[in-house]
């Protein structure tokens, strides 16, 4: 990954794997170059796309009381070499990707086959929320998602329950037949006709 090496984001990535478990300042993050050899202006927020939309655990003064570190102001610390998936946030996604991802898979969640209009079985008196997840793929292939400009192909929709994970192990996917069963009667005898029409 050549482009990586050369780009602000990937020199810190290295300075912080150089030093795992031990601070960066944001002095030293400062005076890192992009990729014309100079300091770029907020650098920061590259710091905050390694940790949110590439899933490393990198951690700062604001988490002293989960970490039980002691963190001053300007120091960061990358806990682990590898990234975590799961620590991704949706924050990198756009509006317009977010779109176009609901859009694609017609506003469904792609696991469970859940929309905004059905019931969402852990919170009585609540409707699913959709959200859009990262592909399997992309997760895997996550340091090559640095260089790469993420599209809707990286992503899928998901409902809030199914993007939680752990909970949904048991939960019953809605089916198109399931569609059928819940449909009104005059949407259930247009569906008869054609069948009937098709294999009779
Ligand atoms: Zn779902």
């Amino acid at each position: 990954m050549p482009n990586l090496q050369k780009s602000y984001i990937g020199k810190a990535l290295s300075l912080f794997q150089s030093r795992i478990g031990e601070p960066v300042t944001s002095e030293e993050l400062a005076q890192l170059t992009g990729t014309k050899g100079k300091p770029i202006s907020h650098n920061i927020r590259r710091i905050f796309e390694l940790r949110d939309e590439m899933g490393y655990n990198i951690v700062n003064h604001k988490d002293n009381k989960k970490t039980g570190l002691n963190l001053k102001i300007n120091e960061w610390v990358l806990l682990a070499k590898d990234p975590d998936p799961n620590r991704i946030r949706s924050r990198g996604i756009n509006k317009r990707i977010m779109f176009e991802v609901f859009s694609r898979d017609n506003f469904t969640c792609k696991t469970c086959g859940r929309t905004p209009e059905d019931d969402d079985p852990f919170k009585p008196g609540h409707k699913i929320i959709l959200h859009v997840g990262h592909k399997l793929a992309h997760k895997r292939n996550i340091e090559n998602a640095i260089t790469k400009v993420l599209t809707k192909d990286d992503f899928v929709t998901m409902c809030n329950v199914c993007n939680e994970g752990a909970k949904n192990t048991d939960l019953k996917p809605i089916t198109l037949f399931d569609r059928v069963k819940d449909a009104d009667k005059e949407t259930q005898k247009n569906i008869y006709d054609f069948l009937k029409h098709k294999f009779i």
